[in-house]
């Protein structure tokens, strides 16, 4: 997938939903802002870092910034985890190694955190295997071992995709009390505009690399502008509603691999006037609401 222009901002303790389908972009996002991207992957442009350019940083320097600053979490916390070792061995390691505590001192640590993401019995679990919990608990034991080094910023990639509805929203509202507790910046990549409305302060949505809208959730809840925006509030379920009826979004998102000239949207959109397949839209707007079509506003 080819992410083009895509400009994202995230402050100290502020949640930033990246909302769109498989195939949007999103993960590669993060995956560049972490230096992570696979070798055939070049990101250009810039990334800043509390005022530092990293983009093009040796790896070392990025690896110590995912060791000390970023941190990020993944759909299935069991391939992050060895299933040999016990919890208590994964998690302590970590912490002897980064910051020279005794292992006393880091299983300490280690129960606490696991407390903090309300395990309970967390001194007795801690010497279990991973395949002794559940998906649910994995994911919180993933973010216990994210936060003890204390990261500023928790990239969370589409983390509650693999688990039911009601542990999905006790995740959600895990990463609320984190952001709070410890002043965490979250980056929350989903393809569920319905899951982050409880938690998000501001939302970007992209599609096919490029980002549609963007803004305070409020504004972006409140008064969307595009229409894939619209198109993917329209396909959030709301118990509110009588009809029965699931709204999908008609035709095929574009093959990830091409560009072509226009709106990235334009193949799909029911609103498609003859500059939409020529000529891509500029994004007008501010930090607080923006997007990227050539409707007036008013449509
Ligand atoms: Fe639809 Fe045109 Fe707006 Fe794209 S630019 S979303 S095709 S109206």
């Amino acid at each position: 997938m080819a992410v083009d222009g895509a400009s994202l901002d995230i402050h100290p303790g502020e949640v930033l939903a990246v909302v769109g389908e498989s195939g949007s972009g999103k993960s590669q996002t993060a995956l560049a802002v972490t230096g992570l991207l696979a070798r055939n992957g070049t990101p250009e442009g810039s990334i800043l870092w509390e005022g530092r350019e990293i983009l093009g940083l040796p790896e070392h320097r990025l690896a110590r910034l995912r060791s000390e600053e970023i941190a990020m979490i993944f759909q299935n916390p069991m391939t992050c985890l060895n299933p040999y070792l016990r919890i208590s061995t994964q998690m302590i390691e970590g912490m002897t190694l980064n910051r020279k505590m005794t292992r006393t001192q880091a299983r300490s640590a280690c129960i606490e955190m696991l407390e903090t993401v309300q395990i309970a019995d967390a001194g007795n679990r801690i010497d279990m295997y991973p395949h002794e919990f559940s998906g649910g608990m994995l994911q919180r034991i993933m973010i216990a071992m994210s936060l003890l080094r204390r990261p500023r910023l928790l990239i969370a990639d589409e983390p509650t995709t693999a688990l039911d509805v009601t542990v999905q929203m006790q995740i959600v509202q895990l990463l609320e009390h984190i952001r709070r507790q410890y002043d965490t910046a979250i980056m929350l990549i989903t393809h569920d505009l319905g899951l982050v409305a409880s938690i998000s302060d501001r939302i970007s949505i992209m599609y096919n690399g490029q980002i549609m809208e963007s803004g305070l959730a409020e504004n972006v809840f409140s008064r969307p502008r595009h229409p894939y925006t619209r198109a993917l509030l329209d396909a959030v379920p709301r118990i509110d509603q009588d009809e029965k009826i699931l709204r999908g979004i008609a035709g095929d998102p574009p093959d990830p691999a091409s560009r072509t000239p226009g709106c990235p949207f334009h193949s799909r959109c029911a609103y498609r006037m003859a500059p939409c397949v020529e000529h891509r839209p500029d994004t007008l707007g501010s930090r607080e609401h923006a997007h990227a079509c050539h409707l007036p506003d008013e449509t």
